[in-house]
């Protein structure tokens, strides 16, 4: 096992990773921007370097000085969190051949997955299912890609083959504004991810976003971790995720995550991973692979028992996985909410001092977070604060302890959204589950203040 890891991010992620660190007796490095000398995690790291200014261009992203970093505290692993670094194949590949085990897949896979036109070509040669579309890049020829439009049957959606977070999509219903939004989308892409290549998808009226963790070793193991409802989403955004999906029949489940794990398998993937997928009346449709560790993990930790990041860290470290298909069960239910600083009505990022964090507590609940009272939330980063996971031995349960754990939750000195979690978990709809993704923009809409 490894003696000593660094730490490639910031925020809650960057204590979760520590955490295990210390579980598993592994000196654990951690990283940090002059905007994040305060945080939590570098005040209680035994070991921590100053990486750079607060942008993240200089810091977080700034790949020599990490490499560095574990240079100079002689680290054997790199351990990239989500976001940032996390899915960059050059980075993986950079780590690797300066000396450092990267903690997640080769940058092969990485950049097979990255790219989600060979991401959904590689699912359909594993035959898993796809959302119709074009059979690869849009071409160039306006009426080629009028002529799959077509095809596919409006409405459709134009995606950026680079894209990420919930960015570089635009839905067209008509022909007439096909091609203005294939451009547009095409020179956002360019600029954004620095890949102007396209593809089209057919767009899902209403779909449920659900989406199978995966976990896979050196050694062509490959098991699936069950699945996680990630419908509530507010701009492309997950806010709140649960598992096990409310209303999917286990069986359909398992046919899934089956060959989720199959196609794992084949493309010799390793570490963790998350296929995502659209789900309409009984289907699945992949729209792409994360290959790091999600924000909402924890969903499947409580509902599995196995412990995603330590897992993680035992394959980098070249061990078997510690479990087998046959030993994953699903057990109750966990929902996660994203505390994020920012207006709960206007959704505009409240950074600043917060003046008293009071966080709940409780059978059942965790809290995954890396602030506390007089913490400055930086401006310059993901507005997220925190997350709050409970767990029940049913769906219900978990609802009621949510209700609970957010009413003892006190922040003060910035906004967050914590007023829209508490008037979701009492929202009929929700309760009985299995909202489609358009659910929380419908209901933020037509909310009344
Ligand atoms: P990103 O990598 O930016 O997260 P995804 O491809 O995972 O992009 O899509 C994010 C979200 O966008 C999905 O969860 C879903 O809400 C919506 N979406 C993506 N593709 C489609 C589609 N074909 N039809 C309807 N909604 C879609």
């Amino acid at each position: 096992m490894f003696k000593k890891i660094l730490i490639a991010n910031r925020g809650e992620i960057a204590l979760r990773i520590q955490r295990a660190c210390r579980e598993m007796g592994i000196q654990a490095v951690v990283v940090y921007s002059e905007a994040d000398r305060e945080a939590k995690y570098v005040k209680l790291a035994e070991e921590a370097v100053c990486i750079g200014p607060a942008a993240s261009a200089q810091s977080y992203l700034h790949m020599p000085s990490i490499i560095s970093a574990a240079e100079v505290t002689d680290a054997e692993a790199i351990h990239p969190g989500y976001g940032f670094l996390s899915e960059n194949a050059d980075f993986a590949e950079r780590v690797e051949k300066s000396g450092f085990k990267f903690i997640g897949p080769t940058p092969e896979s990485i950049r097979m997955m990255g790219d989600k036109v060979s991401a959904k070509q590689a699912m359909i040669k594993a035959g898993v299912p796809c959302v119709p579309g074009s059979e690869g890049e849009l071409p160039d020829d306006p009426a080629q890609v009028r002529r799959i439009a077509k095809s596919v049957g409006y409405p459709v959606i134009i995606k950026a083959a680079g894209g990420g977070g919930g960015r570089g999509m635009r839905v067209v219903h008509t022909e007439a504004a096909l091609i203005h939004a294939v451009q547009t989308t095409k020179a956002e892409a360019g600029a954004a991810f620095g890949n102007p290549a396209v593809y089209m998808e057919k767009f899902l009226s209403n779909p449920r976003h659900i989406e199978i963790q995966v976990m896979a070793d050196h050694f062509k193991n490959a098991v699936y971790l069950g699945e996680r409802d990630c419908s509530m989403q507010r701009r492309h955004q997950k806010i709140i995720e649960e598992g096990p999906a409310p209303g999917i029949l286990r069986k359909l489940i398992d046919k899934i995550g089956e060959r989720c794990a199959a196609a794992c398998k084949r493309i010799g993937y390793r570490g963790a991973g998350t296929f995502e997928f659209l789900y309409e009346n009984g289907e699945f449709y992949f729209i792409e692979m994360n290959t790091r560790v999600q924000v909402e993990h924890p969903v499947t930790e409580l509902i599995t028992g196995v412990d995603i990041v330590k897992t993680q860290i035992m394959v980098a470290a070249g061990e078997k996985l510690p479990f087998t298909q046959r030993q994953i069960a699903v057990k109750g239910h966990a929902i996660e909410c994203r505390i994020n600083a920012e207006d709960p009505f206007s959704f505009v990022p409240s950074p600043g001092r917060i003046t008293m964090w009071h966080a709940p507590g409780g059978p059942g609940v965790r809290v995954d977070s890396h602030v506390y009272t007089n913490y400055f939330v930086p401006p310059n980063y993901d507005s997220m604060v925190g997350k709050i996971i409970v767990y029940g031995d049913t769906r219900e349960q978990a609802i009621a302890r949510m209700r609970i754990a957010l009413s003892e939750t006190l922040v003060e000195g910035i906004h967050t959204n914590i007023p829209l979690h508490r008037e979701l978990m009492v929202d009929a709809k929700f309760m009985s589950g299995g909202t489609n993704i358009h659910y929380l923009e419908e209901w933020i809409a037509a909310r009344k203040r």
